[in-house]
């Protein structure tokens, strides 16, 4: 155990930072390669704001600290006086919520340090353990997950702000845990199946990735934790997004209605091309003549559009046209037709 301690004053040393409380909490962020700009994703901005929630008992403080703890593979270790629970982060806001978590339950001041590496910043947190706490952090996962509710959601929350990440909604529904251990997934199936939400296991390179992949199962497993926030933006967007199904649903069908008048407006150009050839328009009275020129002006017209165009009721130019085709299939009933 002193090794490890060695260790952590030689990191110390090497980047010139003491502990202390002028960490610059900034560096977390990611640098977007494409705009330079930082790039703020859904699943930081659920975590910026799950990481702001501070739960008041003492238990729920415990649960989510823990939760914390083990999703990050935290390990226990010696200091002059007692035990220490040892943090390495990779995210600001998460080393944050843990010195917070710590001071109001413990009462302790935990040592935090940054370390900046090429691609991002590393968080290395000891929090000194009264020993009353200590069991919390030793235990396997078949016994770590806490039996009050209030304890359960909040050592998920903690577990989701280790290990967990959440796609935005505009995107594929996913959000997943990647737990430590295989014990550690299937303790989180079992959470996330009590809270009735469906999920799934799979290795992904050497690790247990623990998934949910149906929106509901997502924005419950969100409320689980108290992000009321994510909740609302997840179900703005999916709103959004089930409106525009909608809307192209109707497109097609306006889209197949627009074929069909399309194709019956072709059929009667055609009637009346055909009728005028055999026995030319000027054999009809003059109002299917002007039924027939219009309708061959304006093949993209539908009914009503034609009826505006020649100051008729629809139902009127229906009956001129269907009288038109009537007479091209049927070229005996012209002079009859024709003299009525
Ligand atoms: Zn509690």
């Amino acid at each position: 155990m002193a090794v490890a301690i060695q260790n952590l004053t030689t990191r110390l040393n090497l980047t010139g930072r003491g502990w202390g409380r002028g960490l610059d909490w900034t560096l977390g962020r990611e640098r977007d390669p494409w705009s330079g700009g930082y790039r703020i994703s859904f699943s930081s901005e659920v975590k910026s704001e799950l990481s702001g929630l501070i739960p008041a008992r003492t238990c729920c403080q415990l649960a989510e600290l823990s939760g914390v703890f083990y999703s990050t593979r935290g390990r226990l270790i010696q200091t002059g006086n007692g035990n220490a629970a040892y943090f390495s982060l990779l995210r600001n806001s998460v080393a944050r919520k843990v010195v917070r978590l710590s001071r109001s339950l413990a009462q302790v001041d935990a040592k935090y340090h940054a370390e900046r590496h090429a691609k991002r910043t590393a968080f290395f947190i000891e929090v000194p353990l009264p020993a009353a706490l200590e069991p919390a952090f030793t235990l396997p996962a078949a016994r770590a997950l806490p039996t009050k509710p209030c304890d359960r959601k909040n050592f998920f929350r903690g577990f989701f702000l280790g290990c967990g990440s959440v796609n935005a909604p505009s995107t594929r529904y996913h959000l997943e845990l990647v737990a430590p251990t295989l014990g550690w997934a299937t303790v989180l199936l079992c959470l996330l199946h009590e809270a009735q939400v469906r999920a799934g296991v799979v290795e992904r390179a050497g690790q247990h990735v623990v998934y949910v992949k149906d929106a509901e199962g997502i924005v419950r497993c969100l409320q689980l934790m108290g992000g009321n926030r994510a909740v609302m933006e997840f179900e703005n967007v999916r709103v959004v997004r089930d409106v525009r199904a909608q809307v192209n649903r109707r497109l097609n069908f306006e889209t197949a209605n627009i074929d069909k008048t399309i194709g019956s407006a072709m059929r009667q150009v055609e009637a009346i091309r055909k009728l005028d050839e055999d026995q030319g328009l000027e054999t009809l009275p003059p109002s299917l003549r002007e039924m027939a020129r219009r309708r061959t002006e304006n093949p993209e017209l539908n009914l009503s559009e034609l009826a505006t165009l020649m100051n008729l009721s629809k139902s009127a130019v229906n009956h001129r046209l269907r009288r038109l085709v009537e007479i091209s299939e049927t070229g005996a009933e012209v002079s009859k037709t024709a003299s009525r």
